[in-house]
């Protein structure tokens, strides 16, 4: 046994053996699998994006995360190069969804002040986000994933946006947009939508409107997480119905998660997650990610059992390769396995420079 993969399976034995309840046996060690996003909507034919997904092969990469582009035509190629093909979908975040905008204003989500996400988004003028709440959104998602799922073409399917609109941003965007964020303010706090409002005082017997501290109050938190949630879990059926994988990106670690953007991601049954291990953005450094590796790496074994029937669900992390130079990169990609990710995945394939690639290869032998 290598000296990484000793230290590693000490690493995850013990950290099983730690957390109280966890009733799952330490398990067989997965392979540490190497994926990146990637935008499909380039202007490439069949052989220019072989030749792109060829440098992958080569470098060791598993699968791809394809967002946009013609599904046949990138799929082809990846598989032809010996990838998986799985098509990311942009899930609340229906800024791009013609149909939706047109047809039902009523499901985007609406604010503390009562501006919808629709007319008044938040931020950035694509930020246009549906309420997980309510069913016929639900119904709607529900069949795009299975739509996508069902396409031969596509071997899994990939999450991103399945939140509400951050609450709070990121530190390092704060300055972006001349805020500063240590409080919640209403008019990026949501969802306050009729049908949000009616579920809520059916639980509870109050109106979030009329909570004197919203931002404090937990049961109004709570709502927030398990309404993304519960859609996510329809999802997931949708997917598995079709016999494919699901997987997300999601914000780093689960507590930054539900606190910036009310995602309880460690209780979402899905097959893979890959944390947006993003240190620039929150003004940190390479340890950084390790970190957050080992947080997320055990929430999500403390809910394997309960919430994804007692496998070992693998976190791959997210890195974002702007602020990584390719010795940084090897730097961060040895930080998150020694820490029990199995694997990365890069953003986004068109920042993999040669340098990149050879420090990949370099750091995964
Ligand atoms: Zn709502």
């Amino acid at each position: 046994m290598r000296r990484r993969d000793f230290v590693r399976s000490a690493g995850s034995a013990a950290l099983l053996g730690a957390l109280p309840g966890c009733r799952s046996p330490a398990p067989a060690e997965a392979p540490f699998t190497l994926w990146t996003w990637v935008h499909g909507n380039r202007d490439r034919d069949t052989d220019a994006w072989r030749e792109q997904f060829a440098r992958l092969r080569e470098a060791g990469f598993h699968a791809v995360l394809v967002g946009g582009g013609d599904i046949d035509l990138v799929s082809g190629a990846a598989r032809a190069e010996g990838l998986e093909y799985h098509r990311w979908f942009w899930t609340m975040n229906r800024n791009g969804d013609a149909w939706v905008r047109e047809n039902h204003p009523e499901w985007f989500t609406v604010s503390r002040n009562l501006e919808s996400s629709l007319d008044h988004p938040p931020y950035v003028g694509y930020y246009k986000w549906v309420c997980p709440s309510r069913g016929p959104v639900r119904e709607y998602l529900r069949g795009r994933i299975a739509d996508l799922a069902a396409h031969p073409a596509v071997d899994g399917v990939h999450l991103d946006y399945v939140r509400h609109c951050d609450v709070i941003l990121p530190r390092a965007l704060w300055d972006t947009y001349d805020l500063v964020q240590d409080v919640e303010h209403p008019e990026f706090d949501f969802c306050y939508c009729d049908v949000c409002r009616v579920q809520f005082a059916a639980l509870d017997g109050r109106d979030p409107l009329e909570i004197p501290d919203p931002p404090a109050d937990e049961a109004w938190r709570r709502f927030r997480w398990d309404s993304v949630t519960g859609a996510v879990r329809e999802l997931a059926e949708a997917a598995h119905e079709h016999g494919k994988p699901i997987t997300a990106a999601v914000f780093p670690t689960p507590s930054i998660a539900r606190t910036l953007v009310r995602q309880d991601w460690d209780r979402w049954p899905l097959d893979r997650f890959f944390p947006m291990l993003y240190q620039s953005f929150y003004l940190e450094d390479i340890p950084w990610i390790g970190d957050g590796v080992r947080e997320g790496v055990a929430a999500l074994a403390a809910t394997d059992g309960d919430v994804r029937g007692g496998t070992a669900t693998p976190l791959n992390a997210g890195l974002y390769l702007p602020a990584l130079d390719p010795p940084a990169l090897a730097e961060a990609v040895a930080t998150a396995r020694e820490a029990g990710a199995s694997g990365v995945s890069t953003f986004e394939m068109d920042g993999l420079t040669d340098d990149h690639l050879a420090a990949i290869r370099d750091a995964t032998v």
